[in-house]
């Protein structure tokens, strides 16, 4: 009897430590994808994509996937059919097997969201209404749903899958570009919704945040997903001045690059700088001769005529231009880097 309990105790000493050698940190990703929406989640191998950026930002996103091991999905958010989070959500699909897609029964006749609904029936995945207080587990990651409570018929932002996310007592909301309104709902829901990060809504727009929110939230911390002098003014000042007023720290995709969220369950540690984004340098106008590019007015990207993104950007977003390519680059417009105008 005795040895059998001492070989019991031998064996729960040894199963300790490789039990603990073997407990990963839980990421959430924050990915440079400019004037738009992309984070990745990872727990113990498993992982969910909340948005995929514009159309032009697959490689880049795809690459972040690669570099970072991710084999399968078994979630993506697609939180709204706008084209800043679903764009290359026909891509990643295409790529990354997926188990699982998360998106608002609405649709949308744009050229994004027919491309994602496409690429969503030629894969394995299976479609999942966001249903408010329904909960999944993404490995040590639990995550249940706040909104949309129901469906706004004018404004597709106030239909975006907004999540609490849960790791021990580390706890991250998210909204995509929920307003003011989807807002209202979910603090009028009750759900508890206070949480360590904040995913500020909508890119910092002045339509979201509203201080009823942000103080059922009550975050240490605030992450915008945003690009570069954008034509949008976001994030706007009035949502600055309150997060720096509450002494809630901001980091932003613009000038922190991507940002990474290192969760142990007790607390939250974040590192900058892994920007995914590899823009090229441009050279001045006398190293280059006038030229033909495709621009996209909506991602405030170029690309050469030739490019497989300048050719798939959607026609109410695409202007031809010829000319320099520092003219672009001083009007906002950032170089694709796949074709590498
Ligand atoms: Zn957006
Ligand atoms: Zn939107």
């Amino acid at each position: 009897m005795k040895r059998v309990m001492a070989l019991f105790l031998a064996l729960a000493f040894m199963a300790a430590p490789i039990y603990a050698a073997n407990k990963t940190e839980e990421k959430v990703h924050f990915i440079d994808v400019g004037q738009a929406d992309c984070t990745l989640v990872e727990s113990n191998g498993s992982y969910m994509l909340i948005d995929g950026g514009e159309e032009d930002d697959a490689e880049t996103i795809k690459q972040y996937l690669r570099d970072n091991g991710v084999d399968t999905l078994t979630y993506i958010i697609a939180t709204h059919p706008h084209a800043d989070h679903i764009g290359s959500l026909d891509d990643v699909i295409n790529s990354v097997p997926t188990k699982n897609v998360i998106m608002p029964r609405v649709s949308a006749s744009t050229y994004c969201f027919e491309n994602m609904a496409r690429a969503i029936a030629g894969s394995k995945a299976a479609v999942i209404e966001p249903i408010v207080g329904s909960t999944y587990s993404l490995g040590d990651f639990k995550f249940t749903i706040i909104g949309p409570k129901r469906y706004a018929a004018d404004n597709h932002n106030n239909n975006s899958v907004a999540i609490k996310l849960v790791n021990g007592s580390d706890r991250f909301v998210f909204t995509g570009d929920a307003e003011i309104e989807e807002e209202t709902d979910i603090v009028d829901s009750g759900i508890d919704i206070s949480a360590d990060v904040l995913k500020i809504g909508h890119h910092g727009s002045r339509n979201s945040t509203s201080t009823a929110f942000l103080e059922k939230v009550a975050p240490k911390y605030a992450v915008i997903s945003v690009g570069k002098d954008n034509s949008y003014g976001h994030p706007s000042d009035t949502i600055i001045d309150k997060l720096n007023s509450k002494k809630i720290q901001i980091y932003r995709t613009d000038t922190n690059g991507t940002v990474t969220a290192v969760s142990t369950g007790k607390g939250i540690t974040f590192t900058m700088g892994g920007s995914a984004r590899q823009d090229k340098e441009i050279g001045g106008a006398d190293q280059k001769a006038a030229e033909t590019y495709i621009l996209n007015k909506h991602s405030m990207k170029f690309h050469k005529t030739t490019c497989i993104y300048g050719k798939k950007t959607s026609p109410a977003n695409k202007v031809i231009y010829t000319g320099y390519s520092n003219t672009l680059v001083s009007l906002g417009y950032s170089p694709c880097k796949v074709c590498q105008p």
